[in-house]
């Protein structure tokens, strides 16, 4: 079984790879990492044939894999407006000041 890595720094063009490389048998599947953090419901907006929706599609600006590097929860703090509210996104924000 053969599972696609590293497809959310495609953005808006992750489904129409996946499609290529599933059509064409390069993969077995389609894993999603990052992705699901920002746009969770991004998988069944590609089934259903729905546009995407733009402000939600992971943008690879790595703060959900600094802040655990450095001992925060991760989780999308610019786009998720649930992290953005978060204290430690200040806390990252302070860090990645340093970086
Ligand atoms: S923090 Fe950045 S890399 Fe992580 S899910 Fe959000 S936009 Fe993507």
């Amino acid at each position: 079984m053969i599972i696609g890595s590293g497809y959310s720094y495609l953005q808006e063009w992750l489904p129409n790879v996946a499609q290529h490389v599933l059509r064409n048998g390069m993969a077995d599947s389609v894993g999603f990492g990052r992705m699901v953090l920002s746009y969770p419901t991004m998988p069944a907006d590609m089934i259903a044939g729905r546009s995407l929706t733009r402000n939600l599609i992971c943008r690879t600006f790595s703060d959900c894999t600094t802040a655990p590097r450095n001992g925060l929860v991760s989780g999308c703090y610019p786009l998720d407006p649930l992290y953005k509210k978060l204290p430690e996104a200040e806390q990252l924000k302070a860090i990645k000041e340093t970086l």
